[in-house]
């Protein structure tokens, strides 16, 4: 008999939305169509999906999950990747915050001390590299293919590292993330602001910073030979400046952005303050109408959280000096239900394009597509059903431990329903039913 039956869902493929039913068995899919229903109907339990969408579980590929140095005791892989399965995300690849993980001993402990937290299936990234001379081989044998370096402050690593990590990587076979932003840019920007009033922080990004770092990466990327990933791109222009470097580049080159470079523009920060501090800095809402285009038209490859957790109180100080908290914003619960409610519902975006943008494409940059990212027979039963509904999002609502989130008093009109990871049921309705240590590491050779 089937474990599992997911019956009359609107399943969300890469060719179009159909109709049908998903048969789960020892945590894989067992068969997915329109006729699946009645040949296993027999199924020890049944879950009815009609009028929900069902798609891949999320393949979150940009977050920060863990970092016992810096994160607050209640902010740990097991409460982050709890509040990620929330949201509808199955799998992580988590990024190094402050701590670096620049050898393969570091990543094995890591990777060790996540494995009995994580409530999803993981992997990790290697950086912050801020020195050339680390072992890449060895880190990569850990089970890892992606290393993660910066072009600014606080793990500014100089052009000649950047080059010889591209270079060492990419003999490797592997794929080397950047933080795009000019650090020249940013301090001379920096030194002409002696406010500390929130509306000041975007003055001390400005977004040429970006758009000349995407521009010197992509020509390093090249002479290096070595494929490259642009993590968070917070700007229209920033897309159309990595987009010239897919075109011709003699290397793969791949574009993120965020939920938050779509939903929020430098104009929300009147009323939002420190709870939109972020780096890159937001930009104009004209470069936020230009992104949609990019993420449209295939420019932007995926989205990516780039959760960032913080407790409430410790934001709030930044009214009065926004210098001094740490950027970022929690994402990973809101991702998803963001997308489908200002991407899908307002017609910016196809559930096709939704699937590619944070489904089968993260998968694949990650090395794990089509066990992950899709639907298919024989993939991991990873599955995420999607309500509906009209609600006014809350932090009150959200599994995420920090008490706040950016989106608070916006509208939607889609609701992570039921989580299904691995075959079994992980969330419904916000709430997680499964238990740290059940999900497991992904080597990504
Ligand atoms: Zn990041």
């Amino acid at each position: 008999m089937t474990d599992r039956l997911i019956e009359d869902a609107r399943i969300v493929s890469a060719t179009g939305v159909r109709e049908g039913s998903i048969a789960i068995d020892d945590g894989q899919i067992r068969a997915v169509g329109p006729d699946v229903a009645s040949e296993y109907g027999d199924a020890t339990d049944v879950i009815d999906a009609a009028g929900k969408i069902a798609l891949p579980g999320v393949v979150d590929i940009h977050n920060h999950l863990h970092d016992p140095d810096l994160f607050p005791t209640d902010i740990d892989f097991a409460s982050q990747t709890a509040s990620a399965a929330a949201g509808g995300v199955t799998t992580v690849v988590e990024l190094p915050t402050q701590s670096p993980i620049t050898s393969p001993d570091a990543f094995r402990k890591k990777r060790d001390e996540c494995a009995e937290l994580a409530h999803i299936d993981f992997g990790l990234v290697a950086g912050n590299v801020e020195e050339a001379d680390i072992d890449v081989e060895g880190i990569m044998a850990e089970g890892t293919r992606d290393f993660k370096t910066f072009t600014a402050e606080p793990y500014l690593a100089s052009d000649e590292t950047i080059v010889s990590l591209m270079d060492a990587v990419g003999n490797a076979g592997g794929k080397v993330r950047v933080h795009c932003e000019t650090q020249g840019i940013l301090d001379h920007a920096r030194a002409s602001i002696d406010e500390g009033t929130p509306d000041v922080y975007m003055e001390s990004r400005p977004l040429e910073a970006e758009l000349d770092a995407i521009n010197r990466m992509g020509w390093f990327a090249e002479y290096a030979e070595c494929p490259l990933h642009v993590v968070h791109v917070s700007s229209g222009s920033g897309a159309r400046e990595g987009g010239r470097f897919k075109s011709r580049s003699n290397v793969p080159v791949t574009l993120e952005t965020c939920p938050h470079y779509l939903a929020f523009s430098a104009e929300d920060v009147d009323e939002k303050g420190p709870f939109l501090k972020v780096n890159p800095s937001l930009k104009s809402p004209e470069e936020v109408d230009r992104l949609w285009d990019a993420v449209r038209d295939g420019t932007i490859d995926l989205v990516a959280s780039e959760h960032f957790p913080t407790n409430r109180e410790d934001r709030e100080h930044g009214w009065e000096n926004i210098w001094e908290p740490y950027a970022g914003l929690p994402s990973i619960e809101t991702m998803l239900e963001f997308l489908v409610s200002a991407g899908v519902h307002e017609d910016r975006l196809s559930w096709t394009r939704l699937h590619e943008l944070v489904c089968s494409r993260p998968a694949r940059e990650a090395g794990i597509y089509p066990r992950k990212g899709s639907l298919q027979e024989g993939a991991d039963a990873d599955i995420v059903l999607v309500r509906e509904d009209q609600y006014t999002v809350s932090a009150d609502d959200l599994q995420y431990v920090g008490g706040w989130t950016p989106y608070e008093g916006r509208e939607w009109s889609a609701r992570v329903d039921t989580v299904i990871a691995n075959g079994d049921v992980i969330a419904s309705d916000h709430e997680v039913r499964s238990s740290p240590g059940r999900g497991e590491f992904l080597s990504r050779p």
